[in-house]
């Protein structure tokens, strides 16, 4: 899970939930070593716009930074005074703001995470105010919200919803929300649902192409909603990110490996 290309030193870090660790893919090398250990179970990763590794931990229940000395930060461990259930994946803003979805899969059980009490009423898309660190609670009718992603020009944030995972004919689709001036969001409808398992991660290139995890591979979409391809991939992918020295490096992480 969790793939994030640091572009400066040409590395891709990642993360392995179920083994508490984080890995590193050295792109000079080929050569894959563990970054950081124990990962406090840590999921969904993203690179900000000052090149900061920021990390969804599902143990400790918390989205956290890791600044430029290598100090870690707590970004958001509550909202309105309960603990968070377990923060799956993060995107930050031009802004700076911090978002981030916030299902309760490390919470159900002691396999990539801890099993815990679930505090907060529901399954949230939240943001943090780059300024004040003030959290927001910015979408609430999600089952499971998953992966996330702005289309190019930040009007729109998709969201996927996972939750069929533990519902029967539960969501298992990305859904399109327009992103206000004020931040706040408007529902706009379904952008596509999965036929292949589920969509978990997933990024939007700069065409705005939706490239998604998907239990076969990557499933690619058109802005309008339209399937362009798949890239095969022989497990399920749980998450992606472009990188390398052009940006167009697809860099796919699956149940047992890195693609
Ligand atoms: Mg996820």
């Amino acid at each position: 899970e969790g793939p994030a290309w640091f572009a400066a030193g040409r590395y891709l870090v990642f993360s392995d939930i179920p083994n508490n660790r984080m890995l590193r893919y050295d792109d000079t090398s080929g050569h894959v070593s563990v970054f950081r250990q124990p990962s406090n179970n840590c999921n969904g990763n993203t690179v900000d716009r000052q090149g900061r590794l920021v990390t969804c931990e599902h143990l400790t229940r918390r989205v956290t930074r890791t600044g430029f000395d290598g100090r870690i930060d707590v970004i958001a461990d509550r909202f309105e005074g309960k603990r968070l259930n377990s923060p799956n994946d993060v995107v930050v803003k031009s802004d700076g703001s911090i978002w981030f979805t916030d299902p309760s899969y490390g919470i159900m059980h002691d396999y990539e995470g801890d099993y815990g009490t679930q505090e907060i009423d529901g399954c949230h898309v939240h943001r943090v105010d780059p300024q004040t660190g003030a959290i927001a609670a910015v979408a609430t009718d999600f089952v499971k919200p998953n992966g996330l992603a702005f289309s190019p020009d930040e009007s729109l944030l998709y969201v996927a919803d996972t939750g069929a995972s533990h519902l029967k004919d539960g969501p298992r689709h990305i859904r399109t929300l327009r992103v206000n001036p004020d931040l706040s969001l408007t529902p706009v409808g379904i952008f596509a649902t999965c036929t292949a398992g589920m969509f978990d991660g997933f990024r939007v290139d700069p065409k705005g192409r939706i490239w998604t995890s998907a239990a076969d591979g990557v499933h690619c979409y058109d802005p309008d909603g339209t399937l362009i391809g798949k890239v095969r991939i022989p497990e399920f992918v749980s998450n992606l990110t472009f990188g390398g020295d052009k940006g167009n490096r697809l860099f796919i992480t699956g149940t047992t490996s890195l693609y």
